[in-house]
């Protein structure tokens, strides 16, 4: 899959391309990682990229002529790419999103606002997409850029490696993923459970079922409202309750 990102701050992005699980991906030939600078395709004489908002207020707003040179200078070098903007009035990005992407398109190209964000026409010729990655705002749309590339390039066939840890990840199947334990089997008087160390793979398995149903019960409750319960975990549910009656009977 191919990422571009169009910035004002290539520098930003460098290292990021450089770095972890995405150099990795990029060494195996699985994703390709671009920036392109917005302001090389700036017309004018001081490279300016950005000017006063019509109509007067605080702030400037990026020139539309220089994004659309940088739009399809990326268009021409990855015609199958989708447009992406990041704005913080986009649609919210999430895990769900993240697989779309991931599996939808051949490659994307995203392009990071800057000052007050960027002329209104550009939007409504240039950009396929827009996406925020929450209700806050950031001077840039930068880090976006880069929250975004790494949570879909690791779902990407074969960019973790063998284990593909993503299918057990937080929010697959609308559930938070289980506790997670290492060496040492004791640690400030705690102990990692004992069904862990059993190499028993269907307790293991079982147990770490329950250990995620607990989690989202207690800290998102609202996912299991968008998720329906499977045979084993209302199962584990029911138990639970029967715990829970044997305790307030005693
Ligand atoms: N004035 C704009 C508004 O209120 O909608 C915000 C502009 S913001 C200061 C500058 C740039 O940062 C935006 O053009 C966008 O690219 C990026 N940005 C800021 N917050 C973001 C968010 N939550 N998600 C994605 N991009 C964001």
């Amino acid at each position: 899959m191919d990422f571009t990102i169009l910035t004002l701050f290539p520098e930003l992005i460098t290292s990021f391309f450089e770095h972890g699980m995405i150099s990795r991906g990029i060494e195996k030939g699985l994703i390709k990682g671009h920036c392109i600078n917005i302001r090389d395709f700036s017309c004018n004489r001081h490279n300016t990229v950005d000017d006063r908002p019509y109509g007067g207020g605080s702030g400037m707003v990026m020139k539309p002529e220089p994004l659309q040179a940088a739009i399809l200078h990326a268009k021409k070098k990855a015609p199958a790419s989708q447009v992406v903007l990041m704005t913080p009035q986009g649609t919210r990005f999430s895990q769900e999103k993240a697989f779309e992407l991931a599996s939808g398109n051949e490659g994307l190209i995203f392009v990071c606002g800057r000052y007050e964000g960027i002329d209104e026409r550009v939007y409504t010729t240039l950009i396929d997409e827009e996406i925020s990655i929450g209700d806050y705002v950031m001077t840039g749309g930068e880090l976006a850029s880069m929250v975004i590339i790494d949570s879909i390039a690791r779902l990407i066939p074969g960019v973790l490696g063998s284990c593909e840890s993503w299918q057990s990840d937080s929010f697959t199947d609308d559930r938070l993923e289980y506790a997670q334990y290492t060496r040492p089997e004791e640690f400030e008087g705690l102990k990692v459970p004992e069904v862990l160390l059993s190499g028993n793979h269907e307790k293991i398995r079982l147990w770490r079922k329950s250990s995620s149903l607990q989690r989202t019960f207690l800290k998102r409750p609202d996912l299991l409202q968008k998720g329906k319960l499977d045979v084993e975990e209302k199962k584990i549910l029911k138990q639970w309750g029967q715990e829970l009656e044997n305790l307030v009977r005693e």
